[in-house]
């Protein structure tokens, strides 16, 4: 076992990582090894579409936006929290305590009126498209863990789902300055603890197995075998 592993687990890594080649995974979950990326202006504007709703012009401080002003399908809630972090108490698995909690930061908190809340992932698309199943796994990781919370009192979770932009159409004249308009879209997530339950023991099982097997067609492992033949031959 080795002594650099990892002992928190992204929410995001059961979705996109999850869905790849799980070698690379194992190397970053047993030995803190990362794959360089670089993901060119995806943060700036995930903050920007995130803040927008956290601190909307307009309102006098501290007066919460309501969700109605995001989508008329979100049940209606006041968003009380932007990018906030989680984390869990150990996932268990077959009833046992495992080395690794759900830690992540969620983009959007919602709180309703019966004292239950809503986690939102905003998302910027080129094209609207739903990718609720997707991001379920996720999504039900930050339920997980506001619901056991490693400190501090529980957060009963009724609401899950993404909302995203995508670009419409560009907009604007010289004078005012240009911009992209968007459509927005609400695609909630039925609650899956079981499907989370699953997607982290096969996670767990993976991680504390042997390394798995590489994917023939990932190009960067060829790149990397190829890189290491000519480099030994000089
Ligand atoms: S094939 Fe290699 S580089 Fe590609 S995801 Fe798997 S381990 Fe990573």
């Amino acid at each position: 076992m080795s002594e650099s592993r990892r002992t928190n687990l992204s929410p995001s890594a059961l979705t996109f990582s999850w869905d790849n080649c799980h070698r690379c995974l194992w190397l970053e979950y047993n030995h803190q090894l990362r794959v360089p990326a670089t993901m060119p202006l995806v943060g700036e504007l995930a903050e920007m579409q995130e803040s927008y709703f956290f601190s909307a012009s307009g309102l006098a401080a501290g007066t919460p936006v309501l969700t109605t002003s995001m989508h008329p399908d979100i049940p209606l809630g006041k968003v009380v929290s932007h990018g906030g972090w989680v984390q869990s108490t150990p996932i268990k698995v077959n009833g046992e305590d495992t080395h690794l909690d759900i830690r992540g930061k969620y983009d959007l908190l919602i709180e309703f009126d019966n004292g239950t809340y809503g986690v939102i992932d905003c998302k910027m698309q080129a094209n609207e498209s739903n990718k609720s199943k997707f991001y379920s796994p996720q999504l039900e990781a930050y339920a997980y863990a506001l619901e056991n919370p490693v400190k501090g009192e529980p957060k009963k979770v009724s609401v899950l789902g993404i909302y995203a932009w995508s670009l419409d159409k560009p907009w604007g004249d010289v004078n005012f300055g240009f911009g992209y308009r968007v459509k927005s879209s609400w695609y909630p997530i039925e609650r899956d603890p079981i499907a989370l339950e699953k997607r982290l023991t096969d996670f767990v099982t993976m991680v504390n197995g042997d390394m798995p097997e590489s994917k023939a067609s990932c190009k960067q492992c060829s790149y990397i075998a190829d890189r290491d033949a000519i480099i030994k031959g000089k």
